[in-house]
């Protein structure tokens, strides 16, 4: 089901950029099991089913997409471990969506972990190309050069190959601190997951949508200690997030998740035991 949210003249789109797994005790790092698995069931490979949820906004003429999912670029192995799902992929649902790859005029990366940026590449005649022809691709020059030089908690989750493929064939502009992409959109750094990790904020018909990326990745990750195992600067996540989410329910903010297997977006609420989230209704 596609999901949008019309936010007076601009608008955002629910584009799913594919399903993979990932080991549940790296996802909730130092929480238990016998917790967090009452909410995000394991595998018999203790491994929990996670989305990648892009999102599209329409501001004006640009059509902006906030990263690109998995993509399709697998050997059987890599589908394997990660339990990838073949049949979703992030242009199937630009299909659905009716848009053509061709008309995306700017892709924007939270981070360049493979989970994030192998949607940008799909199997050409000669090697990898991009798929987003038209657009220019922005990053933190801090999250590029950390990505090709391998630093990383996990170096396997970045492809310097791939990246420098990307960058012969098409614009990667590399953007510094906070940066205007559209009318009313920006970007921010959260630091935490990667120190030059990126969210975006939208501003627009009164209303607010802002994409966290890692920093809160699903909804179960709303509580304090809830945080990835792969996080470069755990503490920075943790402290972050309260500031984060503290204002995401003061103002209302609508949340959207780069990872929550059911939902794409939320409002925060605050209550005695702490933030939880709600359903965002139709707009
Ligand atoms: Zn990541």
């Amino acid at each position: 089901m596609m999901r949008r949210l019309q936010l007076g003249n601009a608008a955002a789109v629910h584009l799913p950029g594919g399903r993979f797994m990932l080991d549940g005790g790296t996802m909730f790092g130092v929480v238990p099991k016998a917790l967090w698995q009452r909410e995000a069931p394991a595998d018999a490979h203790n491994r929990i089913g996670l989305a990648c949820n892009c999102l599209l906004l329409e501001i004006g003429a640009e059509r902006i997409l906030l990263d690109t999912g998995i993509g399709e670029r697998f050997s059987a192995r890599e589908r394997q471990i990660y339990g990838i799902d073949a049949d979703e992929t992030l242009r199937s649902s630009l299909a659905t969506a009716g848009l053509d790859p061709a008309d995306i005029t700017t892709v924007a990366l939270t981070h360049l972990h493979f989970d994030h940026f192998c949607g940008c590449l799909i199997d050409g005649e000669d090697g990898p190309e991009p798929l987003f022809a038209n657009a220019v691709h922005l990053v933190q020059r801090g999250e590029w050069e950390d990505a090709l030089h391998g630093r990383s908690t996990m170096k396997s989750s970045y492809r310097p190959d791939d990246l420098q493929r990307l960058a012969e064939q098409i614009e990667v502009r590399r953007i510094e601190g906070e940066y205007r992409i559209a009318p009313g959109l920006t970007t921010f750094v959260t630091g935490g997951h990667t120190e030059w990790h990126q969210g975006f904020r939208l501003d627009a018909g009164g209303h607010t949508l802002v994409y966290p990326g890692e920093l809160v990745p699903t909804r179960s990750h709303i509580r304090p200690y809830w945080n990835m195992a792969y996080d470069m600067f755990p503490h920075q996540t943790l402290t972050a997030k309260q500031a984060f989410l503290a204002e995401a329910a003061a103002t209302g903010w609508i949340v959207a998740w780069d990872h929550d297997a059911a939902t794409p977006w939320s409002h925060i609420a605050r209550g005695d035991s702490g933030f939880f989230a709600i359903d965002v209704e139709a707009l």
